[in-house]
């Protein structure tokens, strides 16, 4: 009887022991996040290095990104956005586009101990291992490469790793969500013209994600039936939500889950955090507002014009912040709500973060003041019942997985000619 009982408890002592290493302590969110791959995939800072000679290791100074934010908010990875604005700099973009390229290059090489310069998936993972933040680039509007397939190769030589097909201009070659409307701008016949879609299939063969944020709807659907590489909506937000003409649908959400060719394991929406992408309450009003922040800019642009000063993006930013101030914040349960409503309609594999920080006026929700206040995201989606797992994809396994396939997408197509 002695015996049984000892052989009982140690039965018992060796399933509790079992048990106690199959069943892992649950990690709060803080452990979560900071165990994470953070990766953002849309920051338009580059404005800032050029026009305020801005330093990554300067106060933020209004912005969401430097970094002590970066640090703080265990941001592992992200896309510096190289947008060149289309009516400033009118007959330069190649110009501009290769300033903003030259400065995260110069802001990388200049913080060497705490930033490697990265182009691949590899890349972040070295940055990773090494505890650096990876710095990537990814440009915003096709017009950038001025309908030269030559540019875009030079871009991708120069680190760029993504291309919005369009900004809020249609640029010839694929419409925008902008201004796809407008009667009196150009527009293409599919979605894509076929300089377009040789455009795309240039992407795809040399490795550059095609980004679908801020195309038109049959953009949009063009470029995915192009495309043999899953795609990615770099800072997009659900139009279930907030009814934003460049936010997608909810079967442009699966479609993007879909994308690439067979076999793939699809695209990647990433949610932007812009207050008026993610509220309709905030768009509301906004559009409201919208004829007075018109005349104001206008105005600041005639008394620069008045001065013989130039204008630059800062200074239209500022402006538009101060207007913006004005309406109040979206909770932060509206960001939530867009991660939460791509990851159910898309699948928790195809939804991550764009945050479009430093390129919208400090329009954020409450408490998202910079990359900082990151971690209050994952914590926010643990609370609504989110795993870990599922925040390691949405944090930025989703993005890397896709990003893998880009490359190998493009090794295959180079091999087959
Ligand atoms: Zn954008």
């Amino acid at each position: 009887m002695k015996i049984k009982i000892t052989l009982a408890a140690a039965l018992l002592s060796a399933n509790i022991m079992t048990l106690a290493q199959t069943t892992p302590a649950k990690l709060t969110p803080e452990q979560v996040h900071s165990n994470a791959l953070v990766i953002d995939t849309h920051e338009d800072t580059p404005q800032r290095y050029v026009d305020e000679h801005f330093d990554l290791s300067d106060p933020l100074k209004g912005g969401q990104i430097n970094l002590d934010a970066i640090h703080k908010g265990n941001l592992g990875a992200s896309f510096m956005s190289i947008w060149v604005e289309p009516d400033l700099y009118k007959d330069h973009y190649a110009r501009r586009t290769l300033e903003l390229i030259d400065s995260v290059r110069t802001q990388a090489a200049k913080h060497p101990d705490q930033i490697k310069f990265s182009t691949s998936t590899a890349d972040i993972e070295t940055a990773r291992r090494e505890h650096k933040y990876a710095m990537l680039m990814g440009i915003e509007g096709g017009h950038s490469i001025e309908d030269s397939l030559g540019l875009l190769r030079s871009y991708y030589d120069l680190g760029v790793r993504y291309m919005t097909l369009t900004w809020s201009n249609s640029n010839g070659w694929a419409d925008s969500s902008g201004d796809d409307t407008d009667a009196s701008i150009p527009h293409t016949q599919n979605g894509l013209s076929d300089f377009g879609e040789s455009v795309v299939r240039e992407m795809n063969r040399i490795g550059m994600i095609v980004d679908i944020s801020h195309v038109s709807d049959k953009t949009f659907y063009r470029a995915v039936e192009v495309s043999r590489a899953p795609v990615i909506a770099s800072h997009s937000a659900a139009r279930a939500i907030c009814d934003a003409p460049r936010n997608m649908t909810d079967d442009m959400l699966r479609t993007a889950a879909h994308s690439g060719g067979p076999g793939s394991k699809g695209g990647v929406i990433m949610v932007n955090f812009y207050s008026g992408f993610i509220s309709q309450a905030y768009r509301n009003a906004q559009i409201a507002q919208k004829s007075e922040v018109d005349k104001a800019t206008s105005d600041l642009k005639a008394k620069f014009k008045a001065e013989g000063k130039e204008i630059t993006y800062s200074d239209l930013e500022k402006l538009q912040r101060q207007m913006a101030d004005r309406i109040p914040r979206p909770p932060l349960s509206a960001l939530i709500d867009n991660i939460d409503h791509i990851a159910k309609v898309a699948g928790i594999d195809h939804v991550g973060l764009g945050s479009d920080f430093d390129g919208v006026s400090g329009q954020l929700p409450e408490g998202i003041d910079s990359a900082a206040d990151l971690p209050k995201v994952t914590a926010a989606l643990m609370a609504r019942g989110y795993t870990a797992e599922d925040c390691d994809k949405i944090l930025g396994g989703n993005l890397m997985r896709a990003f893998k396939e880009v490359e190998q997408v493009a090794k295959q197509l180079q091999v087959e000619k």
